[in-house]
C-alpha cells in the first residue's frame, strides 16, 4: 500500500475520501517559500500557509539551519527538571515586541492549549468561573478550547463543555457590557480579527472599547492572535493597530517557523504570579513538550526572519495592494461581495446571486451543505494552482492568507485565477451542474 492509502486505512479513511472528491490529494515533494511542488510536476502557490503557520514561507532556510544547529549541539532536552535558557531569551524578545503590559510567557505546543492556559490562568489571576468569548471566534478543538467557539459544526457530539462559558455577538458592545456587569467571567477571549469567522475586521473603536469595559468590570481582556499574530496582519500583534493593551495574548502557529508545534501564553506579571505564586506551586501549569529546545530555537530563528526581511512592511503594503487588485479584478461580479482584511489576510465575501438562473443553481447547492459552495472554490482554485481556503466558520468567504514575502507576481496570479473562476460561476451552468454532482458524492 502506498502511505496514503496506509493513512486512509490507518488513521483516518474520511479524510482521504474528501481531498480524493476534490482532487486535491496530491503528493507533494517539496514546498519551499510560498510554493509547493507535486509528484507529477505541477506547482502551486500556497494562499493558505497553514492558516496563518507558514508567514516565513515553507521549510526557511534560516530557520532549518537553527533547527539542525540545536540538534548537533546535543543539549538539554525534556529533562522537566532544569531551566530552559532558550526558553527565557524567547519569552524577552516575545514581550518586547508585543509590549503593554505583557511580561511574562507560558509555552505550549498547539494554540488550543494556549486557549486552556488562559481559561485557568485568569480564573486563578480573578477568583471567577466564567469564561466569556466573541461569536464566530475559532480557538481549538480541546474540550475547553471548543467551549469557547460558537459554531455547532465543531461541537456536535462532544458536549458537555465547560460550564459558565457564554458568548456575545463580536462587535456588539452593549451585549458585552450586559454580561460583563454580572461580574462573573475571568476573561473576555476573542480574535481581534476573527479569520475563520471570515476576516472580520471590527470598526476602529470596537477593541478598545471592548477593553475599556473589561477593565471597569474586572474582566481580563484576553486576545487570541494564533492567526492574526507574528506580522499576519501588519504589526507584530493586530492589537497593535488598534491601540489595546490586552491582559493575555495567545501565539502558535508561526512562531515556529511552521516546522515544529509551539504556542505561548503572554501576560502581565501579575496573572503569572497568581498561578506560580509559591515555590509549591512552581510547577502546577505545565507540559512535557513546553520550552522543548527545538520549539524554542525555531521561534528566535523566525523572529529573526521576520526582522531581517522586514516582513511587517511586506506583509503590510502587500496585502493592501493584494486586496486593490482583487477589488479591481473582480467588480461587478454580483456574486463577489466585500473583499476586507489587514496586511497578509485577506478574506473575499461571496453572496448569494440575484438573478434567478445563478440563483436557483445556488439554493440546490446551499440545501445539500451550505460549505459546499466554498469547498467547489477551493477545488476550481487548487486546479488553477492555488492552495487556499474557505473560512471555517463563514462558508461564504474565501481566505487568502499567502506567506508575508509572497511577491506581486504571486498576488496577480491568484488574483487572475479567482477571476476566471468567478467568471466561471457566474457564466458556465456546467460549473454548478458539476459541483452539484460533486457535493452529492461527498455527502454520500
Ligand atoms: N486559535 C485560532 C485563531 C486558530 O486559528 C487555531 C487553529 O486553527 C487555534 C486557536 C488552535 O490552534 P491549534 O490548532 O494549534 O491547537
Amino acid at each position: 500500500m502506498r502511505p496514503a492509502e496506509l493513512y486512509g486505512k490507518f488513521v483516518n479513511p474520511q479524510w482521504t475520501k474528501l481531498l480524493d472528491v476534490l482532487q486535491m490529494n496530491v503528493d507533494y515533494v517539496r514546498c519551499q517559500g510560498g510554493e509547493l511542488f507535486t509528484e507529477d510536476g505541477k506547482r502551486l502557490l500556497d494562499f493558505n500557509a497553514g492558516y496563518c503557520t507558514h508567514n516565513v514561507g515553507h521549510n526557511h532556510p534560516a530557520v532549518i539551519a537553527a533547527l539542525k544547529a540545536e540538534l548537533d549541539r546535543h543539549g538539554p532536552a525534556m529533562l522537566q527538571s532544569h531551566v530552559s535558557d532558550l526558553a527565557g531569551v524567547l519569552a524577552e524578545r516575545l514581550c518586547e515586541l508585543s509590549g503593554g503590559r505583557l511580561a511574562r510567557a507560558y509555552f505550549a505546543s498547539s494554540g488550543s492549549e494556549g486557549v486552556e492556559t488562559v481559561i485557568k490562568f485568569a480564573r486563578s489571576y480573578t477568583r471567577r468561573p466564567g469564561i466569556l468569548y466573541a461569536e464566530r471566534g475559532f480557538h481549538g478543538l480541546t474540550t475547553g478550547a471548543l467551549s469557547l467557539m460558537s459554531n455547532t459544526f465543531w461541537k456536535e457530539g462532544f458536549g458537555p463543555f465547560l460550564p459558565e462559558t457564554e458568548s456575545v455577538p463580536f462587535g456588539d458592545l452593549r451585549a458585552l457590557d450586559r454580561k460583563l456587569e454580572t461580574k462573573k467571567f475571568a476573561a473576555f477571549v476573542l480574535e481581534p480579527i476573527p479569520g475563520e469567522g471570515g476576516v472580520l475586521v471590527p470598526r476602529a473603536e470596537y477593541l478598545p472599547a471592548a477593553e475599556e469595559l473589561c477593565r471597569k468590570h474586572g474582566t481580563l481582556f484576553a486576545l487570541d492572535e494564533v492567526q492574526t499574530g507574528l506580522h499576519r496582519t501588519g504589526p507584530f500583534l493586530a492589537a497593535h493597530h488598534f491601540g489595546v493593551t490586552p491582559d493575555m495574548v495567545v501565539l502558535a502557529k508561526a512562531l515556529s517557523g511552521g516546522l515544529v508545534p509551539v504556542g505561548a501564553v503572554l501576560m502581565s506579571e501579575a496573572i503569572s504570579d497568581a498561578v506560580y505564586s509559591s515555590v509549591r506551586r512552581a510547577f502546577v501549569h505545565t507540559s512535557t513538550y513546553s520550552e522543548n529546545a527545538l520549539a524554542m530555537r525555531a521561534g528566535l530563528a523566525t523572529l529573526d526572519v521576520l526582522e531581517r526581511e522586514g516582513l511587517a512592511k511586506r506583509s503590510a503594503a502587500g496585502g493592501e495592494r493584494f486586496r486593490e487588485r482583487l477589488r479591481d479584478r473582480l467588480a461587478g461580479f454580483e456574486m463577489v461581495g466585500e473583499v476586507r482584511g489587514l496586511g497578509q489576510l485577506t478574506g473575499v465575501e461571496f453572496r448569494t446571486p440575484a438573478s434567478l438562473t445563478i440563483r436557483v443553481a445556488f439554493e440546490a447547492f446551499a440545501r445539500i451543505h451550505p460549505g459546499m459552495f466554498g469547498q467547489i472554490v477551493v477545488m476550481r482554485m487548487f486546479q488553477r494552482g492555488v492552495l487556499c481556503q474557505i473560512c471555517g466558520n463563514n462558508f461564504m468567504v474565501l481566505k487568502l492568507a499567502p506567506p508575508l514575502a509572497a511577491t506581486d507576481a504571486q498576488c496577480d496570479e491568484v488574483v487572475e485565477a479567482l477571476r476566471e473562476v468567478v467568471v466561471q460561476m457566474h457564466s458556465s451552468p456546467g460549473f454548478w451542474a458539476e459541483a452539484l454532482g460533486l457535493a452529492k458524492r461527498v455527502l454520500v
